[in-house]
């Protein structure tokens, strides 16, 4: 890997992506792995690496799939620069993470920042990959980017129906990848093998490690039901090339 010095110029720092693409999208119920599916002539993983492809400061590609699938997702994703490593994943999404991790200790040992993106979210711009990586070249451990809540939440009695509480709306931010870390922090989260969060941050935060927000967008959105492939392919049909990621 090519490390560029600058002069006068803060040193850009190695950094990774891991795309975690193993999940078996039971939720979506398509015949394959949600990864695989399409949005139009292309997969939602091949979309969701398009934009990560062209940053110049990602130094590597990280995809996490499943096993039977590797073969084909090597050949789905052989584009762009720099090159893409595919691995297979585990049962739940942090174990994948975790073998992304495995992956990069072992490969691009010089790697000083970790992103770790789904695959569920393939029309994330660019622009927030890099608004991640700033923050977290600029000195803070753990960045994720958020988005204002826009429904009222309420808080229910544990598997039932009856309200406990209204949240406080202002105080609430929706939460998307990529999930960007200084190696040390994200190596310090995925420490405990007992550590149950629903994203990477959770991890971060249980360890005491301070997680900053940057913004969201709203094209980052997760595909996970039915009615998300349909927004997705309708926003794919209706961009032109250049509006898409
Ligand atoms: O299931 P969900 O959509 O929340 O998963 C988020 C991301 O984590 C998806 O891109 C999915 O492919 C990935 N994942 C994974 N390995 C798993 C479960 C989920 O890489 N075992």
């Amino acid at each position: 890997m090519t490390v560029h010095y600058l002069p006068g110029a803060a040193r850009r720092r190695p950094t990774a992506v891991i795309v975690v693409a193993a999940g078996s999208g039971q939720r979506l119920g398509e015949a394959q792995p949600k990864a695989f599916v399409r949005l139009d002539d292309r997969t939602i993983l091949q979309h969701a690496i398009a934009p990560i492809a062209k940053l110049d400061a990602v130094d590597s590609i990280v995809v996490v799939v499943p096993v039977d699938l590797m073969v084909r997702a090597r050949l789905d994703t052989m584009f762009g620069k720099p090159r893409v490593q595919v691995i297979a994943g585990g049962a739940q999404r942090s174990d994948s993470v975790r073998a992304g991790l495995e992956y990069i200790a072992a490969n691009n040992p010089e790697t000083e920042i970790v992103l770790v993106h789904d695959a569920a979210r393939p029309l994330t711009p660019a622009a927030q990959f890099g608004r991640v990586i700033d923050a977290v070249s600029g000195g803070r451990r753990a960045v994720v980017p958020g988005l204002p809540v826009a429904d009222t939440l309420k808080e229910v009695a544990d598997g039932s129906s009856v309200v406990i509480a209204t949240l406080n709306r202002d105080a609430l931010r929706a939460i998307q990848t990529p999930q960007g870390f200084s190696i040390d922090a994200i190596r310090r989260a995925y420490a405990d093998p007992s550590g149950l969060a629903t994203d990477d941050a959770g991890l971060a935060e249980l360890a005491g490690i301070p997680v900053d927000i940057v913004d969201g967008d709203a094209m980052a959105f997760k595909i996970t039901t039915q009615w998300d492939l349909r927004v997705a392919r309708i926003v794919v049909a209706e961009s032109s090339p250049s509006e898409l990621p």
